[in-house]
């Protein structure tokens, strides 16, 4: 069982909606969460851990498991960018980035 604590813990969604509340009373936390996660969906759909699948088909299959994840949006043939790359930290919650 993984710890949490809620004074580092991140949750973009939540961290959103709040804001909108804060901003509007009138504005709904479900539907500011439900805006905040669907406006989120792409980016969190470009960065996420490269697939070893994804590595083979970049020329990147010299990177090994050991090595830890990279980011398939961030990494080019000519840079690794390490996962969490900073554009996920913004787009996933501390307990997702574990
Ligand atoms: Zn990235």
């Amino acid at each position: 069982m993984v710890n949490h604590d809620p004074a580092t813990e991140h949750d973009p969604v939540a961290e959103a909606a709040a804001r909108a509340v804060d901003k509007d009373p009138n504005v709904y936390t479900l539907d500011a969460k439900a805006g905040a996660r669907e406006a989120l969906a792409p980016i969190r759909e470009l960065h996420k851990p490269m697939t070893a699948d994804e590595r083979e088909s970049r020329w990147l299959s010299w990177w090994r498991d050991d090595d830890g994840d990279i980011c398939r949006e961030c990494t080019s043939s000519w840079a690794v960018a390490q996962w969490p790359c900073p554009t996920a930290k913004l787009c996933y919650t501390t307990e997702e980035l574990q």
